[in-house]
């Protein structure tokens, strides 16, 4: 009998023992290859624990939390909670991208030549079609999407993290002209700027319900919208613009963006949210390259880090 008991003991500790060692991460040796896979490329790469809601590593603290610029499409999720909670939308009717959307006296254009077609909310979120979201946020209002970015952090204070300098606020004034709204509602507008390190609370709110530590008390989003936002974001893991998630191997789900660099005239950033596993969320990267696109430039190095992590 006691014999058994330790042969059962032992095979126990043999089996706990590879597990935590998988599951350790050394901090310092993560941020090294974080750096290496940042390269030359000026910007930043911030991990969560998504246990614990706090940063692992954050590469170049002044960028990661005092660089403002424009979200780009990663504001697209935004938009679909503010349209979510206000239940202005049902996320499984589809519309018809023909590649532009006349409003106004203007025309909008969306990324895929010829359009993306029959898309439903998932689908532009995995996609990133810019039309569905141009046509949608018309049936919201200014401080319906204020208060939603606010919601995720976006244009106010947010605690230091370690940072060398006063981390930024960022922006959130949307425009009244609802010509410049519809493309504020996409994330490419002179009144929304972000920091890459609040884009990481965001990301720690979709996957977990939760910001990040410090970062003030739970938004209270409805759990059903969070579950859409990040059903949204597996499906470009798999088919859409982060599918290189997947190809490589990976269980995880993420969202890109590629707006207008204020700095650089004809120049985009690179962004890139995600997190892995898929459906228990342990691990979120954020990539914000300085001068890039988001899912040629951000998503490789985003996978990088994703391939370190699994
Ligand atoms: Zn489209």
């Amino acid at each position: 009998m006691k014999y058994i008991k330790s042969t059962i003991l032992i095979l126990l500790i043999l089996l706990v023992i590879p597990v935590s060692a998988k599951n350790k991460i050394d901090p310092d040796r993560l941020k090294s290859k974080c750096e290496s896979i940042l390269g030359d490329n000026q910007g930043t790469i911030i991990v969560i624990d998504l246990k614990s809601c706090r940063p692992i590593v954050v590469l170049n603290p002044t960028i990661a939390c005092s660089r403002e610029s424009r979200p780009g499409s990663v504001f697209k999720l935004v938009t679909a909670a503010a349209l979510l909670e206000k239940g202005k939308i049902d996320p499984h009717e589809k519309m018809n991208c023909k590649n532009n959307f006349r409003f106004m006296d203007k025309k909008y254009i969306c990324s895929k030549t010829g359009g993306h077609g029959k898309v439903n909310l998932f689908e532009a979120i995995a996609k990133s079609c810019s039309v569905y979201f141009y046509e949608k946020s018309l049936r919201i209002s200014e401080s319906d999407l204020k208060n939603t970015a606010e919601k995720f952090g976006f244009g106010r204070s947010m605690p230091s993290v370690s940072a060398p300098s006063k981390p930024s606020p960022g922006k959130c004034t949307p425009p009244s002209d609802p010509r410049l709204f519809i493309e504020f509602a996409v994330g490419d507008e002179k009144g929304i700027k972000i920091t890459p390190y609040q884009s990481a609370n965001m990301l720690c709110i979709i996957a977990t319900g939760k910001p990040l530590e410090k970062y003030g008390d739970d938004p209270e989003f409805r759990w059903n919208t969070l579950k859409i936002l990040r059903k949204g974001m597996e499906m470009s893991a798999k088919t859409g613009t982060c599918k290189l998630i997947s190809k490589s191997g990976i269980d995880g789900a993420g969202k890109t963006g590629t707006p207008t660099n204020e700095r650089i005239p004809d120049k985009t950033h690179g962004w890139f949210i995600g997190y892995m596993p898929a459906k228990n969320p342990r691990y979120g990267v954020v990539v914000f390259l300085e001068d890039g696109n988001g899912s040629a430039h951000a998503v490789p190095r985003g996978v990088e880090v994703m391939k370190i992590l699994r």
